[in-house]
């Protein structure tokens, strides 16, 4: 059968710890980041394309904290789901997600197919209607 024996759910869990480890620090990192160049933004007044340049830099940098953020509630999630026991059930329609599936994405909650129409469902209507 095509499930969770104790040894894949056992190296899952190592992963999801060692990835949840990993996330933190890169936030953490990513806040220092954009807090260094928030207050240099204040000593630096004049020089207006600068100050843009580290605008952008700024926001790519809170768009990777955001990204790694929702990673690691992901992480959590599975975590939180592998110490409740319906780790490796789809969120969604309830059946067991591929094995093969969790072990290239530990923290998926939902089977391929859920996945794929949450995707769709998830993409904001201002994307979908920009010509
Ligand atoms: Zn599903």
């Amino acid at each position: 059968m095509n499930t969770l024996d104790k040894n894949s759910m056992h190296s899952l869990k190592t992963w999801l710890l060692a990835r949840e480890a990993e996330m933190l620090a890169e936030i953490e990192a990513g806040q220092k980041a954009i807090d260094v160049s928030a207050s240099s933004d204040m000593r630096e007044v004049n020089d207006l394309e600068d100050q843009a340049s580290k605008r952008e830099r700024t926001t790519v940098q809170d768009a990777e904290v955001q990204r790694d953020s929702n990673e690691l509630a992901d992480v959590r999630a599975a975590l939180g789901r592998l110490t409740d026991g319906s780790y490796g059930t789809c969120i969604d329609c309830g059946q067991p997600i591929e094995l093969q599936r969790l072990v290239a994405m530990p923290a998926a909650a939902r089977c391929l197919a859920c996945q794929t129409q949450f995707e769709v469902r998830a993409i904001p209507a201002s994307l979908t209607t920009r010509s």
